[in-house]
């Protein structure tokens, strides 16, 4: 996993996350004023993104909780 939400109702639309990821994941919705996530696959999760938003409106999960494997037969 790697960047998985930007909260609409919390940004105040800062850019500080635009500026501070080093992978361009992020950008500014110019219609809403928000930040929205553009590139989400090339998501290193450095967090430089989560660190920097004074609204804590970002979340990224470097680690999922996998469902558990089963087997058959
Ligand atoms: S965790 Fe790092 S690479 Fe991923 S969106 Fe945030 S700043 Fe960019
Ligand atoms: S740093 Fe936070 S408040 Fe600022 S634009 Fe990004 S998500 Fe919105």
């Amino acid at each position: 996993m790697a960047i998985e939400l930007i909260d609409a109702e919390l940004c105040s639309g800062c850019a500080a996350c635009v500026d501070s990821c080093p992978m361009d994941v992020i950008r500014m919705d110019p219609d809403e004023d928000v930040a929205v996530i553009r590139y989400g696959e090339d998501c290193m999760m450095c967090e430089l993104c989560v660190v920097d938003c004074p609204e804590d409106a970002i979340t990224v999960t470097p680690f999922a909780v996998s469902p558990p494997v089963r087997s058959w037969g």
